[in-house]
């Protein structure tokens, strides 16, 4: 469960760390008022659970009232990276001296909590890693330790951190590790933590993550947030979806996809990762993808960036005929302008084959590595003509 900004903010600050003074509003002369209160400089955020507003033009500073009027009206009730901006945070601007990146999170990988933090902060952390993975430092932690004092302090010594400025960040760190812990959170990023001109230690971001496993013994703390429980979140895709009982999760990626189940959804993700393409969307529909064929493809092909379509079935109870039954109907009502490359296996596989080739004259693939090369390749090929 995602945290729109100022409610992270709301819950770092309840943990000690400074934030910025701030009103949330939803309507322009809402913002130019809470402007003229806060006086000054001030910052006016989309508050949306997507991130890089920044590059979206979604985070402004802004000198006047009069001007914050103008952006809130640009910025309200438009899209931002697939979500509609509902409100707005205003905030009294902070001098930055530096940009620094903090993180508590779970890593699965290493089966435990761990820290990141780095001095190249205000940038998107997997680009600094990708760039200069020197410059992430990370602990790994151990829930029965706590945050250690002296390896933190060790890690931001060893990070390049200015000398002063060390003792007030393990101070912001172990706020961000104590909500991390009692909220039972999953992430607590701050990006940018920021040591201001004066020297004080700001979180100017805030990204929190609650586990929704834990929903059930958090309810005073998301009941508690500022702007009530979270809704959820997600894309206007993704809540559509949600309406409709598909679990869709948005990706960044082209290519669309439809696969039977979530072990081989994700499989099918996997593929296409590995031969150098990227997904558009994970859907999970299981055995009834007969009834909820033209749904689930309509939202799939509804995500813009999709170039092609991959349709990946393999069947054992489920028979794999009377799913694709349920697609190729979907395809001949929907009739999508991308093209699609097919792989069934399974229950009723000669079957569904031959339905596919007579119904829609294509041939599927046998090998489904195939299948994901050819939608990869569909995928690049649309987007070297649209961009022609
Ligand atoms: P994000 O792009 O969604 O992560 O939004 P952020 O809240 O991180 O803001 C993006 C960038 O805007 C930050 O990295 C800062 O460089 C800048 N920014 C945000 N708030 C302030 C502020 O109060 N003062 C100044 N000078 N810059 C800010
Ligand atoms: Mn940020």
């Amino acid at each position: 469960m995602n945290l729109l900004e100022h409610q992270g903010k709301y819950l770092l600050g309840s943990v000690g760390l400074s934030v910025p003074q701030g009103q949330i509003v939803d309507d322009a002369e809402a913002a130019a008022s809470a402007a003229a209160t806060l006086g000054g400089r001030v910052v006016c955020k989309a508050q949306i659970t997507a991130g890089k507003r920044g590059k979206s033009g979604a985070v402004r500073i802004v000198d006047s009232a009069d001007a914050v009027h103008d952006v809130a009206r640009e910025i309200l009730g438009a899209e931002v990276n697939g979500h509609r901006v509902e409100s707005l945070l205003v905030e009294q601007a902070v001098d930055i001296a530096s940009e620094l990146y903090a993180a508590v999170l779970d890593d699965p990988a290493g089966k435990s909590p761990v820290l990141l933090f780095s001095t190249a902060g205000g940038m998107d952390i997997e680009e600094v890693n990708a760039a200069h993975p020197e410059r992430v430092h990370r602990l790994p932690l151990d829930v029965r330790d706590g945050l250690p004092e002296a390896a933190t302090r060790e890690l931001l010594v060893a990070s390049g951190l200015d000398r002063p400025d060390v003792a007030p960040v393990a101070e912001a760190l172990a706020g961000i590790y104590r909500l991390y812990r009692e909220a039972d959170a999953s992430l607590v990023e701050v990006n940018p933590l920021v040591v201001t001109t004066d020297g004080a230690v700001v979180a100017v971001d805030a990204k929190v993550t609650i586990d929704p496993a834990s929903t059930h013994r958090q309810s005073d703390l998301l009941d508690g947030l500022p702007g009530g429980r979270p809704s959820g979140g997600g894309t206007d895709l993704e809540r559509r979806g949600a309406e409709q009982g598909l679990s869709y999760i948005e990706l960044d990626g082209d290519v669309g996809v439809l696969a039977n189940g979530a072990g081989l959804t994700m499989t099918t993700l996997d593929a296409i990762t590995h031969f150098g393409g990227r997904p558009a969307n994970f859907l999970e529909i299981g055995g009834d993808a007969y009834t909820k064929a033209t749904p689930a493809l309509e939202l799939v092909l509804s995500n813009p960036r999709v170039r092609s379509l991959l349709v990946n079935f393999c069947g054992a109870f489920a028979r794999t005929d009377v799913m694709t039954d349920g697609v190729v109907r979907a395809i001949e009502e929907l009739r999508p302008e991308v093209p699609i490359s097919f792989t069934i296996h399974g229950t009723g596989e000669v079957e569904a084959i031959e339905l596919v080739r007579e119904r829609l004259g294509v041939q599927p693939y046998d090998l489904m590595d195939d299948a994901v090369q050819a939608a990869i390749a569909d995928a690049h090929r649309e987007t070297e003509e649209v961009s022609a």
